[in-house]
């Protein structure tokens, strides 16, 4: 499944780093995900001369004339350290071991260290658990920065500890701020629905899914009893899979909204109250439970088995706040 929580493009991505390093929101790990290698390569280094930058702009543009970013320009910064798979092959453990060393350290010349782990999924069982280790208790001024093309090839344990970046390189350098949310998200969602596997002849049209999507929020979401509404819905398999793949992308958004990521970006913009709403009493870590959850749910009825304990489940996790 292809919709974990989706940032936009590059500037999109750079900016809210920018915003969340100046709330001193910055979580210590995070894991880009985005379909071309060496673009999630390239902007994991770019967060990291972000990070390390000490004239950063608004737009979370680096100054390029600092003394860090004459460094990154030399090639050498002492506290930016790569980790890259040795050719077309794993991470090692020594290769983290080499990690943990430094991470250990104080900065050598910046207030932080940042690590970027190239390549994520190719980590061996044994790197991975040295790797956990420095996520588990890291340093309060060291960051890590992972990137894959494929969030489900990632070790789990590792997956669970990052903060998750999906970057969508094409098309969300597109996004401008203060666009037509709306038709920008059906644009959005209708190829998701087809990605999907929903059957081509069942996929709503955009006018539809608007329809799809409320009665979903008034039955589901905010409905107290949603038993003849879920009944309703298992009864017929492609019905939930679009049931589940608008909650997904409505649980989404609330991620989103939640990690201060930009409007533009929100599938459901035209709901911004509600989603506000929605996600006022859950943590992000719920919300995440709940996504993933929606997600397995969702594997399930594409293997056909049936999801109503699962959805019934999902319900009062979001119950419970
Ligand atoms: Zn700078």
């Amino acid at each position: 499944m292809d919709i974990a929580p989706f940032w936009g493009g590059r500037k999109s991505v750079l900016k809210n780093f920018q915003r969340m390093l100046d709330k001193g929101r910055l979580a210590h790990a995070y894991l880009f995900v985005g379909e071309d290698p060496t673009e999630n390569n390239r902007l994991a280094g770019e967060v990291a001369r972000v990070l390390q930058c000490q004239d950063l702009s608004a737009a979370g543009v680096m100054c390029r004339v600092c003394s860090s970013c004459r460094r990154v320009a030399a090639g050498r910064h002492p506290d930016i350290h790569y980790t890259t798979p040795a050719d077309g092959g794993a991470i090692k453990r020594e290769a983290i071991r080499d990690i943990l060393e430094k991470a250990r350290l104080r900065p050598f010349s910046s207030a932080r260290q940042v690590f970027v782990v190239q390549e994520a999924d190719r980590l061996t069982p044994e790197a991975a658990n040295t790797l956990l280790k420095t996520l588990e208790e890291p340093r309060p001024d060291t960051f890590l920065l992972l990137t894959s093309t494929a969030l489900d090839r990632v070790l789990p344990t590792i997956r669970s500890r990052c903060h998750v970046v999906r970057v969508a390189f094409r098309e969300g350098d597109q996004v401008q701020e203060g666009s037509d949310t709306v038709s920008l998200s059906a644009n959005r969602l209708i190829p998701y629905l087809r990605r999907e596997g929903v059957g081509p002849d069942r996929v709503p049209r955009e006018q539809e899914i608007w329809q799809r999507r409320d009665a979903m929020l008034k039955s589901f979401v905010w409905a107290q009893d949603v038993e003849p509404f879920v009944k309703k819905i298992v009864t017929d398999k492609e019905e939930t899979k679009v049931f589940l793949i608008l909650l997904v992308s409505w649980i989404r958004d609330g991620w989103l909204l939640k990690a201060g990521g930009p409007a533009a970006c929100l599938l459901h913009g035209d709901r911004i109250d509600d989603l506000r709403r929605f996600c006022e009493d859950l943590s992000s870590q719920k919300l995440w439970k709940v996504y993933e959850d929606v997600v397995q749910a969702y594997r399930m009825s594409r293997e056909n088995f049936n999801v109503k304990i699962p959805i019934f489940i999902i319900k009062e996790t979001l119950n419970d706040g």
